[in-house]
């Protein structure tokens, strides 16, 4: 199985008071949802998060619109990405609004890869019940419609880059 490459930016913050987490079962898609088409980096998001009073950025990776993946706080870690669900859930978040824009190509590639490699490394099935849009948590627009509508095309990729 090809393995994405993952940028480490270095984000700087206190890895101490990050939690390891003892359960992975699902896997959970966001968007930036700003009211601009933004493509944010995970400095930028790691800045703002922490301007909120946290630890440190939220997800666990973000997807530029170039198909770039920047590890957000490490894998392992719990996340605070989605409300009552992070003790057992990893956080990837694709830089955009896509209740205005669409995901781009690069990012649906770099999704489907990376999701194949952390479905294998978890031991979990790649389909639509371990790999859930935000909304499906709580109701929220998040990860906007033009990529929610895109999951089902995204977990058929990834279970091609995983060899299914
Ligand atoms: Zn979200």
């Amino acid at each position: 199985m090809e393995r994405a490459y993952i940028k480490n930016l270095g984000l700087d913050y206190d890895y101490d008071l990050l939690d390891t987490r003892k359960k992975t079962d699902a896997i959970v898609l966001h968007h930036t949802g700003n009211p601009t088409d933004d493509d944010l980096s995970a400095n930028e998001i790691n800045r703002s998060h922490q301007a909120q009073g946290w630890t440190c950025i939220g997800y666990h990776y973000v997807i530029r619109k170039d198909g770039t993946i920047e590890e957000g706080r490490p894998h392992w870690t719990v996340g605070a990405h989605a409300y009552g669900e992070n003790s057992h859930t990893i956080g990837i978040h694709f830089s955009g609004n896509f209740e205005i824009g669409e995901p781009t190509a690069a990012q649906i590639e770099s999704a489907a890869m990376l999701l194949a490699n952390l479905c294998t490394d978890y031991g979990l099935p790649i389909d639509r019940d371990h790999i859930l849009g935000h909304r499906e948590l709580m109701p929220t627009d998040c990860p906007g419609e033009n990529l929610f509508s895109q999951i089902d095309i995204i977990v058929g990729k990834a279970n091609f880059y995983a060899g299914n």
